[in-house]
């Protein structure tokens, strides 16, 4: 893993910071806690949207379909070897680019119906009770981004949302380190302890080369079994997840 453009807070002061508004009933004390929402399969319910759009592009190539228990048992980061797994053979960068397009056309045809989870408008006031802020950092292309955690009215609860701006398939790790960069600079966000709450070992991955908390949600992308085995906290509710992280 290649090193980002992370400096510790510890040893960035940010430019002017906004003074920290007083915490909230049932807050604890200590360092102000920031939380990093992961959006696909962790706050959007979407697991069994990304099996149909995968099988959209499937389809499209005449390869046979894959069921969520199998789409879960394979899947892994960069997304491009996890589709070498599915296609049996390695995907050449301009494959990868049209299977990308494809994919993001199937996800975008089935995507108004698509929930939050069951507990994400509980998660979020519960972050916000503990005097903590969030951001949002996905891995779907921002422009997609920005309009739909709008028309789930929830813009106005995070402090920044960024999608990829670039093309897809990579890690997030890179993307974790501009994501609390721009926290800090633009926004002053105050980030004595990070915490990310994401349902993939890639969020793990990503948390980890910046230093921050991690949990992990098991209602996305990967096996229990598979979070369990990265030795992190796996919750099975968005709640849960921030009771691990010390928020209540
Ligand atoms: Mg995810």
């Amino acid at each position: 893993m290649g090193v980002g453009r992370w400096v510790p807070c510890r040893v960035m002061e940010p430019p002017t910071p906004p003074p920290a508004p007083e915490p909230a009933a049932g807050a604890t004390s200590g360092p102000r806690p920031h939380v990093v929402w992961d959006w696909n399969g962790t706050l959007l319910a979407d697991q069994q949207l990304v099996v149909d759009a995968l099988n959209h592009v499937l389809d499209h190539h005449r390869i046979e379909r894959l069921d969520l228990a199998t789409y879960r048992a394979w899947y892994t980061r960069p997304v491009q070897v996890f589709y070498e797994r599915v296609f049996g053979r390695p995907i050449p960068a301009d494959e990868w680019q049209e299977l990308d397009d494809l994919y993001h056309e199937g996800y975008r045809a089935a995507l108004a119906n698509v929930p939050l989870a069951d507990d994400a408008h509980v998660a979020l006031d519960t972050v916000e009770a503990a005097g903590a802020t969030q951001s949002l950092l996905s891995m779907y292309p921002h422009e997609h981004l920005v309009p739909l955690v709008d028309r789930f009215g929830l813009t106005e609860r995070f402090t920044l949302v960024d999608g990829l701006q670039g093309a897809g398939g990579g890690m997030k790790a890179p993307e974790m380190a501009a994501h609390l960069d721009q926290l800090v600079t633009l926004h002053g966000t105050p980030l004595d302890h990070v915490v990310v709450v994401g349902d993939a070992l890639d969020d793990a991955a990503a948390a980890a080369h910046v230093g921050a908390t991690c949990v992990l949600y098991d209602g996305g992308s990967h096996p229990r079994e598979e979070l369990e085995a990265s030795g992190l906290p796996v919750a099975s509710t968005l709640t849960e997840a921030l009771q691990a992280a010390g928020l209540r």
